[in-house]
């Protein structure tokens, strides 16, 4: 949890953004928002509760009932939302600088980030106004049936710290798009960006109340956001705990929900792979972000024949990883981004040794640097995927390999575990791609590359990763209802 100190009155302070305006929360409580590297507190954040919740449900349920918003053709909304891409890329240094003081990413890896958001701002603009229903055919005589798209209402958006801008955009560039109004919840650890970025909404022409932020923690504002009655649909990013403690809340008021949960992704190198291209593709795929991203490729299988050849490889690639400042050029791993986090991964690799593991590279927390809350890249051997550090999500710089048969017992090891988000295939043959691609329980599979997402694209998980679809044209179909209209002649 951020520390709440009171010794922090000179810190800038970022409060609520309700109905077009920055306020501090109806008690005026604050938390503190501590810099992953120093350790130090930078900003005061407003710490909401549920009144504030009940008034920002009430300026977005009024914005999408009354006033300008309602009467916005989409293609105007889409022009709010290109405006809005605009002015993100305008102030882009302003939010990247912030988003890395409270999660410790990469100055150059959140750079382009925050400027990459723009990109879904502009695609859902474009696609506000090109979303088209249909005329059905129907077997009743004179009768002419049609469906209408509506947007579903009040929107509750609930994010984590590791991408707070990019995860929030997933949903809200779509829910707007298809003319709902929202009320955000930031992570605890990372709501100043968010707050920034809300100032952004009046200059790109969104009327008051479309888009509000309420900071704050999970139980006192997540909680009375997933079940105001006003609230219709929830767009969740986060971990399993709190993704199915929302889900079941929603279930019993019937509301729909989008969950972004965990992942425990495999990466499946082949004997054929293009070694040189798999290795950096394995190496980008684990340890970028400190390993904080849950798309991350987790578990690396590799065919028993390379096996150890490509350890070898790994760690010599990894072994010289600059680690320190997310400010300075050279960095390449940053802190990690919470207390509790760094704590966790430590554990996990404790997890691992008691486990048999073998650790091949890293295994150690990095006390010089900093404040102290560094993991060193961390790759383990002699790995069974039925062991606890193969099976749970660490949400760090830890990698585990294990050696594979063929495809059919890669495809036996990857999809053995309860996630679903994502998976990796190196390989240069066609048929044994198409026959991975084909079996894999995986919501993204990456075939000699790693990580490439896009607003183009449809994101989400099989089984434990989640619930939905975000990016692409099936994301505005989350925020619609459809309605089937019948008219006699
Ligand atoms: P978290 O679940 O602890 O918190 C996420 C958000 O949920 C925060 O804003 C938190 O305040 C809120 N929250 C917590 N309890 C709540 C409750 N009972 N009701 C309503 N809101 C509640 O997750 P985190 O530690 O911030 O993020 C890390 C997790 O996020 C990892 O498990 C990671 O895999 C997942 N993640 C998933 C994706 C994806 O797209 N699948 C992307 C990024 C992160």
């Amino acid at each position: 949890m951020p520390s709440d100190s009171t010794s922090a009155d000179l810190l800038p302070r970022y409060g609520l953004f309700i109905d077009g305006e920055e306020r501090p929360s109806l008690d005026d409580a604050w938390f503190s928002s501590d810099n992953p590297f120093d350790g130090k507190p930078w900003a005061r954040i407003a710490r909401g509760g549920a009144a504030d919740v009940e008034l920002a449900v009430q300026a977005a349920h009024r914005a999408h009932s009354e006033g300008a918003w309602p009467a916005m053709s989409a293609t105007e909304r889409g022009r709010c939302l290109m405006h809005l891409a605009d002015l993100i890329v305008e102030h882009a240094a302003r939010i990247a600088e912030i988003e890395m003081r409270d999660n410790g990413k990469l100055a150059t890896e959140v750079t382009g980030q925050v400027r990459y958001t723009a990109e879904y701002y502009r695609y859902y603009g474009g696609l506000a106004d090109k979303v088209e229903s249909s005329v059905i055919p129907t077997d009743k005589k004179g009768v002419f049936a049609y469906t209408r798209y509506e947007s579903k209402g009040v929107v509750a958006i609930i994010t984590p710290w590791n991408s707070p801008l990019s995860l929030t955009t997933w949903k809200l560039a779509p829910a707007l798009a298809a003319g709902c109004t929202v009320v955000i919840k930031p992570s605890e650890f990372t709501s100043a960006s968010m707050i920034e970025f809300a100032k952004l909404f009046e200059l790109a022409g969104f009327p008051r109340g479309v888009v509000n932020v309420v900071c704050g923690f999970g139980e006192e504002v997540g909680e009375p956001l997933v079940t105001h009655p006003l609230v219709s649909h929830i767009g969740f990013t986060g971990g399993d705990a709190a993704g199915r403690r929302i889900y079941e809340l929603a279930a019993k008021q019937l509301k729909t929900v989008t969950l972004e949960l965990g992942g425990k992704s495999p990466n499946i190198v082949f004997d054929d792979a293009d070694l040189d291209q798999a290795v950096k593709g394995v190496v980008s795929g684990i340890f970028a972000a400190s390993g904080q991203t849950c798309l991350a490729g987790s578990r690396l299988l590799v065919q028993r024949s390379i096996h150890d050849q490509l350890v070898e490889r790994l760690v010599a690639f990894v072994a010289d990883a600059v680690l320190g400042d997310p400010t300075h050029e050279g960095t390449q791993i940053g802190p990690i981004a919470t207390p509790g986090q760094f704590r966790k991964i430590l554990d996990y690799i404790e997890i691992a040794k008691a486990e048999g593991a073998v650790c091949a590279l890293g295994g150690k927390s990095r006390p010089e640097l900093g404040a102290g809350r560094f993991v060193e890249p961390t790759i383990f051997t002699h790995v069974r995927n039925d062991m606890r550090i193969a099976q749970e999500e660490v949400f760090g710089p830890v990698l585990v390999v294990m050696p594979f048969e063929d495809a059919d017992d890669a495809l036996r090891i990857a999809n053995d575990t309860a996630y679903g988000l994502a998976a990796g295939v190196w390989t240069r043959d066609l048929h044994r791609t198409l026959y991975m691609v084909e079996r894999l329980k995986a919501g993204t599979v990456w075939v000699n590359n790693y990580r490439a997402t896009s607003f183009t694209s449809p994101f989400g998980g099989y089984k434990g990763s989640g619930v939905g679809r975000e990016s692409g044209i099936q994301a505005i179909h989350e925020f619609v209802e459809t309605k089937c209209v019948w008219i006699s002649s």
